[in-house]
């Protein structure tokens, strides 16, 4: 029996019709050189009109990629709405990637409009050789201190446009947005998010038990808007008439960023762990006065692993840190770590610290090295697996016969249901908690074993003569792999020996790294995490005794 609801196909213009209805008074703030920026969201739709009717004029058309390189702003959220709403894919560029990547990256998406920061301008530059980009629209973010050679302005863009668009119908599983993946390993992926998927996430988004964003909300995307969407709070924030405040070119600098949650009242913020460490080293050295976080309630962290002291750090503050896992394959948000009220209550601290439960309508699962769906007991490892309305179903790829790419990295089962292959290796509890052991590729094989590299460093940071740390595999000739410690120092007094017994008094003899090794900083990748590609470089060599 055919059910009798209406078949309305979810698609982003719901959230650009519910914000012009419901919202018009609301806003977005984006920092500026000389103070904020505020546009109603009226403002906004008016303006994401013309950009729909200047971007049919330059000749984009349905399923066209236009691509933004650009820092966190409201043009960026202009280009969120108009791009995809008017049929087209926006595709978010990451400037800090190298311009040789980049341009492979625009090629392979075969852009056709880029629209940039004229802050960015150098990086853009740099990229050459990208055939299929016909325009170049220049953002100003300076002032009018800088411009970007032969590109259009944006304001002139939409100042000459037609304040009436007449909007298409689109199917639900059309595109509507494109991000490559960071790429750690060989050429980057395109995941292509589809209207629907969007939607969906942005409307979990705000159920209380996942992100719980409300209209009450001032949302502060630090995550950048090219780092899978900014975890998706533009579009959550959106669909529930919740304020947005954006950093704009001041992204990472804690100064910057308690400043604009003072001056925008910001109630939630989103970024990686290193930003919010940042923040934190900053209220420690006296140069960010805690009381300019007042109003800062929680705090959506992931990326990578919330490291113990950053969470009791910000607890002391009185602002939670909500933990999340996602990649850009999981539009991002996969799961969050809210703790059930059956969690026994000595155990919170430890369940807030995990990866989390899966997403209403997600599904997840581990697949052991031996091919086994692992039980969740809180020890079995396997490779994490997920499934669900927002999860990547294959990667985009131009040169595939059917345009789909990567499907090494996707497995059917035998019920017919399509699991994504994370790359994560986790353990799983009976409560449902996710908790991440490592990246396949980081985990330190040793004499037949694992170790779990994020352990370690977790004990490391938590030590206070510690900022950073992070743990890599070297060759060893009797046990294959052992790790190696890479340490940043928080006192120049630290010894090896003192750093190597304290990690010996928390985990198994074998799982003591063999050597630790003081630098200057732990290098980041282009979204802020740990690089440890960039180690692995530096010290795959590295001789150990033995
Ligand atoms: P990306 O697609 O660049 O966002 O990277 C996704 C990867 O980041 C995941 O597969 C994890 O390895 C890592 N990651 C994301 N969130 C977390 C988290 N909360 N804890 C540990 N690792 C994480």
């Amino acid at each position: 029996m055919q059910g009798l609801m209406q078949d309305v196909p979810l698609t982003l213009r719901m959230v650009l019709e519910r914000v012009a209805e419901l919202y018009p008074t609301k806003h977005v703030a984006t920092k500026t050189a000389d103070g904020v920026r505020r546009r109603s969201y009226a403002e906004v739709v008016e303006r994401v009109t013309r950009l729909a009717s200047a971007l049919r004029d330059m000749g984009v058309g349905p399923g066209d990629r236009v691509a933004t390189f650009a820092w966190n702003s409201d043009r960026h959220l202009e280009l969120y709405l108009a791009v995809p709403c008017m049929g087209a894919v926006v595709h978010t560029l990451n400037p800090r990637l190298h311009h040789e990547q980049i341009s492979w990256i625009v090629n392979h998406a075969e852009d056709k409009v880029v629209f940039a920061d004229t802050s960015l301008a150098p990086a853009w530059q740099a990229v050459s050789g990208t055939d299929t980009v016909n325009t170049v629209v220049a953002m100003d973010d300076l002032d009018g201190a800088g411009g970007i050679d032969g590109a259009v302005d944006y304001e002139e863009l939409l100042a000459g446009a037609a304040p009436e668009f007449s909007w298409p119908t689109l199917r639900e599983n059309d595109a509507a947005a494109m991000c490559y993946t960071s790429g750690t390993t060989g050429n980057p992926k395109g995941v292509v998010y589809s209207h629907r998927s969007s939607v969906l996430h942005a409307m979990a988004s705000l159920f209380a038990d996942f992100i719980g964003l409300s209209e009450r909300d001032v949302c502060l995307p630090i995550v950048p808007q090219f780092h899978a969407n900014a975890w998706g709070t533009p579009y959550a924030a959106l669909l529930t008439g919740a304020n947005l405040a954006m950093p704009g070119r001041f992204m990472a600098d804690p100064a910057s960023i308690a400043a604009l949650t003072a001056e925008e009242r910001v109630t939630v913020s989103a970024a990686v762990p290193t930003v919010w460490f940042g923040v934190l080293q900053a209220i420690r050295a006296g140069t960010v006065d805690p009381a300019s976080l007042s109003t800062l309630e929680r705090i959506l962290c992931g990326g990578s692993a919330v490291p113990e002291p950053l969470m009791r750090g910000f607890d002391e503050l009185g602002i939670r840190i909500v933990h999340a896992w996602g990649m850009t394959e999981t539009s991002p948000l996969g799961s969050v770590a809210n703790v059930k009220s059956t969690v026994a209550e000595d155990q919170v601290l430890r369940t807030r610290l995990t990866q989390g439960i899966p997403a209403p309508s997600l599904r997840v699962r581990l697949e052991t090295s031996e091919g086994e769906i692992a039980p969740w007991d809180g020890e079995t490892m396997g490779e994490l697996q997920i499934n669900g309305p927002w999860i990547a179903d294959a990667y985009y790829d131009p040169d595939a016969p059917d345009g789909r790419g990567g499907q090494d990295r996707f497995v059917t089962d035998a019920a017919g249901t399509r699991w994504l292959k994370t790359g994560d290796v986790a353990v799983i509890d009976a409560e449902g908690y996710i908790k991440l052991v490592d990246r396949t590729k980081d985990l330190v094989k040793s004499g037949g074993e694992w170790i779990s590299t994020v352990d370690l460093e977790n004990l490391l940071i938590a030590h206070d003569k510690v900022v950073e740390a992070a743990v890599i595999a070297v060759p060893h000739p009797q046990w294959d792999e052992r790790p190696l410690a890479c340490v940043v120092k928080a006192d120049d007094a630290v010894t090896k020996e003192e750093l190597l017994g304290y990690v010996g008094e928390h985990v198994a003899k074998w799982q003591v790294p063999d050597d630790v090794v003081f630098v200057e900083e732990i290098p980041k990748t282009s979204v802020g995490k740990f690089d440890k590609k960039v180690l692995r470089q530096r010290f795959g060599d590295y001789q150990l005794a033995t």
